[in-house]
């Protein structure tokens, strides 16, 4: 008998090769990662889980570049955004920092948790200026800041290191990052920015499968949790600390991932956090200047994001005459490759690459080439 009968040949039914899976989350993932998650199950409460969550945290901290314990949540990242505002809010106001649809969808949690919401929104593909946040604080009465640090709608990147040091100006209030395609694809030095609150996802730049997320509290956020009426109990950072700190999770963890999330930290060790930045800007770089030798031809698509806050992790493509996103996208995938539609409002006026989580340029530059043949 063999081992995969079990397999529904219907969801495998488009077995691709290594590298032509492109899609901005999840992200392809790596045969002994995945081969990981076949291990037996172990006690949640013993010295196994133990030796394993320690080895995690260590594996974790530097992603962050934190020395600060990381949490492991066993939701989607989404999970931990919502955690965040409901830790991070206590009664005053939230400034929602938005500019495509994953910001847009950090303000509505905050707004159906209950909070009273400020949601300023730019023009998607854009970025906000920490000036003009400052100024919008200096009136007071804000309890946290959001804000989507990749924008994975649009391929924009906030200039997060400037934003935080505005934020932390303000003794009240709290900024609450989603970097769900940010760490640990690119630089964020969440101590040395002083953020208070920071979340990524399993299945994006860390190439995992989903159903992780990952987060990261200040002191100041952990203090503002211990008040906060409306942490509930499954999110609550001070419960989810407690345990933590003694390598153990409040509730049933979600050990197979946690195989997968150990093999895959050892991975990251061993390539050096700043060789991973780096071959991320290597693929972003790529895929930007391509889209201008598209341009010299006459092919009319653009990089969506304005220049200089383009994100290192994905990159949005507006179309020819802002449509044919999703047939493009369906040839590509009749060829035998994965890339991402239009996300939001921007359905069909654009196709997105995940350049990130364990790829390389090499690998990029076959999928730039057949997407080229198809707009071409
Ligand atoms: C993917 C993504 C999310 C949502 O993550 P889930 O794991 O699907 O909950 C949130 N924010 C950004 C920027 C993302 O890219």
């Amino acid at each position: 008998m063999g081992g995969n009968q079990h397999l529904r040949s219907d969801l495998v039914s488009a077995p691709l090769q290594f590298g032509r899976f492109f899609l901005p989350g999840p992200t392809e993932v790596h045969p002994d990662v995945l081969a990981a998650q076949t291990g037996p199950m172990i006690g949640h409460r013993g010295a196994a889980i133990h030796d394993l969550m320690a080895r995690i945290d260590d594996g974790l901290r530097p992603l962050f570049l934190t020395e600060r314990p990381v949490f492991v949540s066993t939701s989607s990242a989404t999970g931990l955004m919502e955690a965040s505002v409901r830790n991070g809010v206590v009664g005053g106001r939230v400034l929602s920092l938005v500019n495509g649809a994953f910001s847009s969808r950090f303000a509505e949690i905050a707004l159906t948790c209950g909070f009273d919401v400020d949601a300023w929104e730019v023009t998607w593909g854009d970025v906000h200026s920490p000036e003009q946040v400052a100024d919008r604080l200096a009136a007071g009465g804000y309890d946290a800041v959001t804000v989507s640090h990749s924008e994975t709608s649009t391929g924009a990147l906030q200039d997060l290191e400037a934003i935080a040091s505005v934020v932390d100006q303000s003794e009240e209030t709290l900024l609450l990052v989603d970097s769900v395609t940010g760490v640990p694809g690119l630089e964020t030095r969440t101590d040395e920015w002083r953020i208070d609150f920071i979340l990524t996802g399993s299945q994006k730049a860390l190439a995992l499968p989903p159903g992780l997320a990952f987060g990261v509290a200040s002191e100041a956020m952990m203090d503002r949790s211990e008040n906060a009426p409306g942490r509930g109990w499954y999110f609550a950072l001070d419960r989810l600390m407690s345990e933590l700190v003694k390598n153990q999770t409040p509730a049933t963890p979600a050990l197979s991932l946690l195989y997968g999330l150990d093999v895959q930290l050892a991975r990251i060790a061993e390539e050096g956090i700043e060789n991973r930045w780096k071959r991320h800007l290597a693929m972003q770089e790529r895929t930007i200047e391509w889209i201008e030798e598209m341009k010299e031809v006459g092919v009319g698509i653009d990089t969506f994001a304005v220049e200089g806050h383009r994100s290192p992790t994905v990159t949005c493509i507006s179309m020819p005459d802002g449509d044919g996103a999703s047939a493009t996208v369906a040839e590509m995938l009749d060829r035998g490759w994965v890339i991402g539609g239009g996300y939001g409002k921007l359905t069909e006026s654009t196709i997105r690459i995940g350049h990130m989580g364990d790829h390389t340029v090499d690998e990029l530059d076959p999928l730039l080439a057949e997407l080229g043949d198809v707009l071409g």
